[in-house]
C-alpha cells in the first residue's frame, strides 16, 4: 500500500475508529492512528471509551450491582445465600476480558472494513500531510486528501490534589483498585464521579462525595436531580454539596498511607477528612499535546478545544475534528455521529448532527437519563411548556421487579405539544430515554407517545403516562 490515502484519521477513540469505518464503507482509502498501548506495549484501539471509560465503569458497575443486590436484594424474594464475598481482583480481570474483546472488535472491524491501522503517534503537517511515529520510533510522511483528528480527552488534574496514583487516583485508577477502600473520597458529584462512587460504594467502601457547586447534577433538570439526590443519599452515598476541596495530604499510616482533604462546607468552615482512597473526578479536557505542527492551520479555541465549525470543519481547508476534543457533550456517541458525518461528506453526502438531541445517561442504580431541554432551560428562554410527570411506583412491572423508585418527566411545548426534553430516573432509563429521542427526532407531540400502543407490564409504560400527563389525562397516576 502506498502512504497517499483518501482519509487520515488521527485517534481511534469512538469518534475515530467509526469515522474510519464509514470513511472505508464509502470506498475511501483509509488509514487510523493510535497511540494507546496496552499493559504489555502492544497498540490498541478503541480509545478513552473502550479501555478506561465507559466499557470498563459499565463492567464493576455491572459487577458491583450484582453484589449489592445479592446482599440485600434476594431476601425479599425469598432467596438465601451464604456468606457473601468479593474477590476484587477477580472482578477487576473480568473488566479487562471485556476491554480486551471490545476493542479486538475494532481491530476486527478494522480488518473487515479494510482501515488500514497503525499504531504509533500521528501529527499533523501543513498541507495535509501526516508525520508518523511507529511504536518503535520509527518516522514516515503520510499523505491524504483529508484528515479527520480525533485526539479526545485526558482527565482535569487540580493542584490541591495531585494523583500519585496510589492513593489519589483520576478515574483510570479508580478502575483498577485491587481491594474495597474502607473509607473512599470522590472529588466531584458529577457522572463519573456518582458511577466510580457507586461501584466502591456497593462492595462496602464509606463514599463521601464533595462537590463544589451548590446544585446536585447541576446540568440535569432540577427535579430529577433532586429525586436522585433522595435514591443516592438513601444509598449510603454522602453527596456533600457546596464543598470546596483546598488540599490534600497524604500520610503514612503503619504499612498503609492515607488522605487528609481539607475543604470548606457550605457555611465557609473549613473541615477535614481522612480517606483510604481519593478519586479526583473533576471533568475532562480536550487532549492535543503533540497533535499540530505549528504551521498546521488548525487553531484551538479559548479552552483548548480544536476550533471546529457545526460541520466539525477546522480552519485548514481538509480537516476536520470530531468527537471529545472539539465542543459539544463530551459523550462517546456524540463523536460517533459526528465521526459518520465527517465521512460522508468527505464522501459528497450532506448529513447533519442533530445537536438538540442527544441522550445522556448516568449508570447508576437507578439510572439517570436526559434528553432535550430540562424545564429549568426552557424558563430562562421564555418558552411556552407543559409537563407531565409519572412515577415508576405506579408501574406493576416495577413493583414486580423491586424497581419502584424514580419518575419519567417529559416536556412539551404548551401550544404545538412537540416533545422538548425527556427527563428520567428509574429502571432501564438508559434504553427509555432513547424511545422519547427518537420521537422527538421525528417531530412527535406528547400525545403522538401517549396514543402508541405499549406492551404491558413494561417499564415503558412510565413514558406513555408521562406523555399522557402532559394532557392531564394519565390512566394510572396515583
Ligand atoms: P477518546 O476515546 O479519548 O480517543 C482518542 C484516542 O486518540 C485515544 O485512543 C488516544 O490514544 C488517541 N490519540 C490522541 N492523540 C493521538 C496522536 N497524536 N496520535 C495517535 N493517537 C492519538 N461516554 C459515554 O457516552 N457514555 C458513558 O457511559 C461514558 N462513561 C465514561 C466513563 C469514564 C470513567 C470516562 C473517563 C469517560 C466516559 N465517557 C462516557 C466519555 C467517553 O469515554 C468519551 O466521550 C469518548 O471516549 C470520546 O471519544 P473520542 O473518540 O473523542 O476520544
Amino acid at each position: 500500500m502506498s502512504d497517499k490515502y483518501d482519509v487520515i484519521v488521527i485517534g481511534s477513540g469512538p469518534a475515530g475508529y467509526v469515522a474510519a469505518i464509514r470513511c472505508a464503507q464509502l470506498g475511501l482509502k483509509t488509514a487510523c492512528i493510535e497511540k494507546w498501548k496496552d499493559k504489555s506495549g502492544k497498540g490498541i484501539n478503541g480509545g478513552t471509551c473502550l479501555n478506561t471509560g465507559c466499557i470498563p465503569s459499565k463492567a464493576l458497575l455491572d459487577s458491583s450491582q450484582k453484589f449489592h443486590y445479592a446482599e440485600v436484594g434476594f431476601a425479599g424474594h425469598g432467596i438465601s445465600t451464604g456468606k457473601l464475598q468479593i474477590d476484587v481482583p477477580a472482578m477487576i480481570k473480568r473488566k479487562e476480558a471485556v476491554v480486551k474483546q471490545m476493542s479486538g472488535g475494532v481491530a476486527g472491524l478494522f480488518q473487515s472494513n479494510k482501515v488500514k491501522s497503525l499504531y504509533g503517534t500521528g501529527k499533523l503537517l501543513a498541507g495535509k500531510k501526516v508525520e508518523f511515529t511507529d511504536n518503535d520510533g520509527k518516522t514516515s510522511t503520510l499523505e491524504a486528501d483529508n484528515v479527520i483528528l480525533a485526539s479526545g480527552s485526558v482527565p482535569v488534574n487540580i493542584g490541591v490534589a495531585p494523583v500519585d496514583n496510589e492513593v489519589i487516583v483520576d478515574s483510570t485508577g479508580a478502575l483498577e483498585f485491587q481491594a474495597v477502600p474502607e473509607r473512599l473520597g470522590v472529588i466531584g458529584a458529577g457522572v463519573i464521579g456518582l458511577e466510580l462512587g457507586s461501584v466502591w460504594g456497593r462492595l462496602g467502601a464509606k463514599v463521601v462525595l464533595l462537590e463544589a457547586m451548590d446544585n446536585f447534577l447541576a446540568m440535569m433538570d432540577q427535579q430529577i436531580a433532586k429525586e436522585a439526590h433522595k435514591i443516592f443519599t438513601k444509598q449510603d452515598l454522602d453527596i456533600r454539596l457546596s464543598c470546596r476541596v483546598t488540599g490534600t495530604e497524604v500520610k503514612s499510616k503503619g504499612k498503609k498511607k492515607e488522605v487528609e482533604v481539607t475543604y470548606t462546607d457550605k457555611d465557609g468552615n473549613e473541615q477535614k477528612e481522612t480517606f483510604d482512597k481519593l478519586i479526583v473526578c473533576v471533568g475532562r479536557k480536550p487532549y492535543t499535546e503533540g497533535l499540530l505542527a505549528e504551521d498546521s492551520g488548525v487553531n484551538l479555541d479559548e479552552r483548548g478545544f480544536i476550533y471546529v465549525n457545526d460541520l466539525c470543519s477546522t480552519d485548514a481547508p481538509g480537516v476536520w475534528a470530531v468527537g471529545d476534543v472539539v465542543r459539544g457533550p463530551m459523550l462517546a456517541h456524540k463523536g460517533s455521529e459526528e465521526g459518520v458525518m465527517v465521512a460522508e461528506r468527505i464522501a459528497g453526502q450532506k448529513p447533519l448532527v442533530n445537536y438538540d438531541i442527544i441522550p445522556n445517561v448516568i449508570y447508576t442504580h437507578p439510572e439517570v437519563a436526559s434528553v432535550g431541554k430540562t424545564e429549568e432551560q426552557l424558563k430562562a428562554e421564555g418558552e411556552d411548556y407543559e409537563v407531565g410527570t409519572f412515577p415508576f411506583m405506579a408501574v406493576g412491572r416495577a413493583v414486580a421487579s423491586d424497581e419502584a423508585e424514580g419518575m419519567v418527566k417529559i416536556i412539551a411545548h404548551a401550544k404545538t405539544d412537540r416533545v422538548l426534553g425527556a427527563h428520567i430516573v428509574g429502571p432501564s432509563a438508559s434504553d427509555l430515554v432513547q424511545q422519547v429521542a427518537i420521537a422527538m427526532e421525528f417531530g412527535s407531540s406528547a400525545e403522538d407517545i401517549g396514543m402508541t400502543v405499549f406492551g404491558h407490564p413494561t417499564f415503558s409504560e412510565a413514558v406513555k403516562e408521562a406523555a399522557l400527563a402532559v394532557g392531564g389525562h394519565a390512566i394510572h397516576m396515583p
